[in-house]
């Protein structure tokens, strides 16, 4: 019995949230002897792209190439997985936590009359259904789920498992789908995109800024770190609030959740409401003059001074490095 993974790609590239769905479900299948792990893409992307997604453990992708796809409406979304489950014969559908995924997801709970289990951090124990280990709270404890619909689906929580990187290649089939034209009736009218920039929900790093910066006009400092670093900036609310910085850099409950390998908060004291929008990050590094400042106590790693002298010293240590 396989195990399918939706995999979401953006503008033709597979998501690293996406691969570490496809190398929990292999890890899953490896545990329940469960069988193939195959992978289900959506809209216009390479096939080498898509034959990379077998070095997370997948051995076969379906990729349903149909164009109209790409804008991610999560009704036919959801209707193309759904198909793919069945054809596939799968009882366990496996996808990234995320917008379109927690989307996608519950509609798929309903059309496949599966148990939805979402922000997943380990593997469930299966020996009798699933018991599944979820983060709650916005990551403050742990649940756990029993399962025992036949049908599951899990939503992983982002850097919540080792990406597995074997080098091995996955089968691409095409597969044509007869997707409903009501499945489409929401239409992307337009669409606002960055350019040039790494996108905040998507970076790998992320360098942060607080009220600690004392004003817009001290953001070179964040900015030139975060340029060494090849890092996407960010800041806490009260910045954008105050109009320091836009708003599509607020951090946090109210504004972007971010996953960075490393997040570097600077000047933000680590309220609770910030924290909500960081916690999946793998590393956190604090820099903050007061040694009391909430945030060190979900840090990683600390710098105690201030930021007015560390910043740059940090950047000149990355650009020593490089
Ligand atoms: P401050 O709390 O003022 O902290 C500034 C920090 O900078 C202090 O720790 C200080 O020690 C340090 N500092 C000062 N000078 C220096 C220096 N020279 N060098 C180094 N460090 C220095 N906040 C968010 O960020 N995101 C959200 O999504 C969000 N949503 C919210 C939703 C609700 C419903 C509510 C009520 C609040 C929300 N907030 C949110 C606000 C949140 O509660 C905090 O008020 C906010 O995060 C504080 O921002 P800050 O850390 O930049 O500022």
């Amino acid at each position: 019995m396989s195990i399918l993974v939706y995999i979401e790609q953006a503008e033709g590239s597979v998501k690293k949230t996406s691969l570490e769905a496809v190398s929990f479900a292999r890890a899953l299948s490896d545990k329940t002897n469960c069988g193939e792990v195959v992978a289900v893409a959506l809209g216009t992307v390479s096939d080498a792209e898509l034959s990379n997604v077998g070095t997370a453990g997948a051995s076969k992708v379906f990729h349903v190439a149909d164009s109209k796809l790409d804008d991610g409406v999560i009704q036919a979304h959801a209707e193309a997985v759904a198909q793919a489950y069945q054809k596939v014969g799968a009882k366990t559908l496996i996808l990234a936590k995320s917008s379109l995924g927690d989307a996608v997801a519950a509609r798929l709970a309903i059309k496949l009359d599966a148990a939805l289990v979402s922000n997943v951090v380990e593997l469930p124990e299966t020996a009798n259904g699933y018991v599944v280990k979820r983060s709650i709270y916005t990551g403050k404890a742990f649940a756990q789920t029993s399962v025992t619909k036949e049908n599951k689906i899990l939503a992983i929580k982002k850097n919540a498992v080792d990406l597995k990187t074997d080098g091995a290649k996955a089968s691409v089939e095409k597969v044509s789908l007869q997707i409903a034209d009501t499945n489409f009736a929401t239409k992307i009218t337009s669409t606002d995109k960055t350019t040039g920039e790494i996108l905040l929900p998507e970076a790998d790093i992320v360098v942060s800024g607080g009220r600690g910066m004392k004003g817009p006009e001290n953001w070179g400092m964040i900015e030139d770190l975060a340029k060494e670093l090849g890092a996407a900036t960010g800041c806490s609310k009260p910045v954008s609030d105050i109009g320091w910085r836009p708003h599509h850099e607020h951090v946090g409950q109210t504004g972007v959740k971010v996953a960075p390998t490393l997040y570097i908060a600077v000047g933000i004291s680590g309220a609770i409401q910030h924290l909500a929008g960081v916690n999946s990050s793998k590393f956190i590094v604090v820099i903050n003059k007061d040694p009391e400042a909430p945030f060190f106590k979900a840090a990683d790693y600390g710098i105690v001074g201030d930021a007015f002298e560390v910043l740059p010293k940090l950047t000149e240590a990355v650009k020593a490095i490089k």
